[in-house]
């Protein structure tokens, strides 16, 4: 059987201990399906120019990573990558910026990824490549004589044209997209997104009967692979772990009172500040539920250093002082904040334990914390997610209660809601929902974008 190779900006090379996100999990499900390897960034950046690439074997993959030259890295990475596409593709261009140097340097490091990757490509490898930090990587190999299949999965939302020209070299983005076999997104609203960008008359393509998309001069396959979480190990998890010292501290502390759980990375699309708003309304318009609930949000930093973080960071502490302040009493604190990471173990057993999960991001791809707080449910008792509607995981996990981010009463309203769902409800919606999970399942998605790209 021919080799995957997967390619995604960094290698998480599975330690112990150690969580692997959601881009990791599925890279590696793929992986071990078939064994292959793991291609990118060791996490490494050096002065110089950077050495030879390096190999570590784990069974039957091999982890191939490169270093980086530090210049070109802060530019593509933290520059071009964070700065320019992260809050483009999420709709909020507000925080974009541009600089014509960082998208020097983002070109340079596809290039770099590719003439690396030449050297370890052998003729039958089929080629993954993952998400926004390279989508100018198939271009490169295309341009080094790579006929194999190479596909593309974007992990986070494709926005529509209007906001997609915001950037200035948007037109070399469809092009390098348009050099893949095969281009996944997570939603049927992200695929005819990008279908309508390469409709455009200034770039002059067109969608065929069959799905597939002629432009650039190529014609190439574009299509939905929502993502998916591993349903079973995800359950094994928060059950193996409910006795877990710390998950016994923390139900111990809650007095019998519900607990509502958030957990995110730190970062402006997840909503944290409207959330803690619409707790906050929660509290004022049902006076009832005072007393009653605690509102645990776990947020570790990510991206630390960069200035909008650190702003999210002390909204958030402000915000949490306020409501604290408004609504504590002496024997209750309503929002507790935690601004660090928690083992993958303990964050499973934690969402068991939790009558609500709150994920209400103001834009997601997918937005794995959705699902994976419905699959470490107790069946016969299980708690509710309230979601926001701008999330991809809203697509399939219908039977959550479902909310507008921005709108804080009717995020107010929506924990109300789930706050007083009768069991029976609670069952029957959570039953629907698992079902969804387990079919779309991380296994199922990986196999689907692997079928694909060896068809193509
Ligand atoms: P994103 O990819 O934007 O961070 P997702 O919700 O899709 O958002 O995926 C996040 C992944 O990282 C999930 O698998 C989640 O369990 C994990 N994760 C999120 N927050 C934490 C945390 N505080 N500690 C450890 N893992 C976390």
């Amino acid at each position: 059987m021919s080799r995957l190779i997967a390619v995604s900006n960094r290698v998480a090379a599975p330690k112990a201990g150690k969580s692997a996100g959601g881009l990791a999990v599925g890279v590696l499900s793929a992986l071990h399906e078939q064994g292959g390897v793991w291609f990118g960034w060791s996490g490494r950046t050096t002065e110089s120019e950077p050495g030879d690439t390096k190999s570590s074997r784990s069974g039957d993959i091999e982890f191939v990573t490169i270093d980086l030259n530090t210049a070109d890295f802060d530019g593509y990475y933290n520059g071009f990558s964070n700065d320019s596409l992260w809050p483009l593709l999420h709709f909020m261009v507000g925080y974009f910026t541009f600089r014509r140097s960082q998208y020097a340097a983002y070109t340079r490091v596809n290039e770099f990824f590719a003439r690396r990757l030449v050297d370890v490509l052998q003729p039958d490898d089929l080629i993954w490549v993952h998400d926004y930090h390279l989508f100018q990587l198939g271009l490169s190999l295309r341009q080094s004589g790579i006929k194999q299949p190479i596909g593309f999965f974007l992990h986070v939302p494709f926005p529509n044209f209007d906001v997609l020209r915001v950037l200035p070299c948007y037109p070399q983005i469809l092009r390098g997209l348009a050099a893949y076999d095969v281009v996944g997104f997570q939603t049927e609203r992200d695929l005819s997104s990008f279908q309508d960008c390469m409709v455009q008359p200034e770039i002059g393509g067109a969608v065929h009967d069959d799905g597939t998309i002629e432009v650039f001069g190529r014609r190439f396959r574009a299509d939905v692979f929502p993502i998916g979480i591993d349903v079973a190990e995800c359950q094994r998890v928060a059950v193996e772990n409910s006795r877990h010292k710390q998950v016994e501290r923390l139900t111990g502390s809650l007095g019998g009172r519900k607990l509502i759980i958030g957990v995110d990375r730190l970062d402006y699309s997840k909503g944290l500040e409207l959330r803690f708003r619409g707790f906050e309304t929660l509290l004022e318009s049902y006076p009832s539920e005072r007393g009653e609930v605690v509102y645990l949000q776990i947020a570790p930093p990510t991206r630390t250093g960069v200035r909008t973080y650190d702003r999210i960071r002390q909204g958030l502490e402000t915000a949490a002082g306020n409501i604290n302040g408004r609504f504590a009493e002496m024997d209750w604190m309503p929002i507790r904040y935690l601004n660090r990471g928690y083992s993958r173990e303990l964050l499973m057993a934690i969402l068991r334990e939790a009558r609500i999960g709150l994920v209400t991001p103001i834009r997601d791809g997918m937005n794995l914390v959705a699902k994976e707080y419905v699959a470490s449910q107790n069946p016969k008792d299980p708690g509710m997610p309230v979601l926001s509607t701008l999330c991809g995981a809203a697509k399939e996990l219908k039977e959550a209660v479902l909310v507008n981010p921005y709108d804080r009463q009717g995020v107010a309203d929506g924990l109300q809601q789930a706050l007083a769902m009768p069991l029976n409800e609670r069952r029957a919606r959570h039953a629907a929902m698992l079902s969804i999970l387990e079919k779309n399942d991380i296994h199922a998605w990986s196999r689907r974008f692997v079928e694909a790209l060896r068809s193509a």
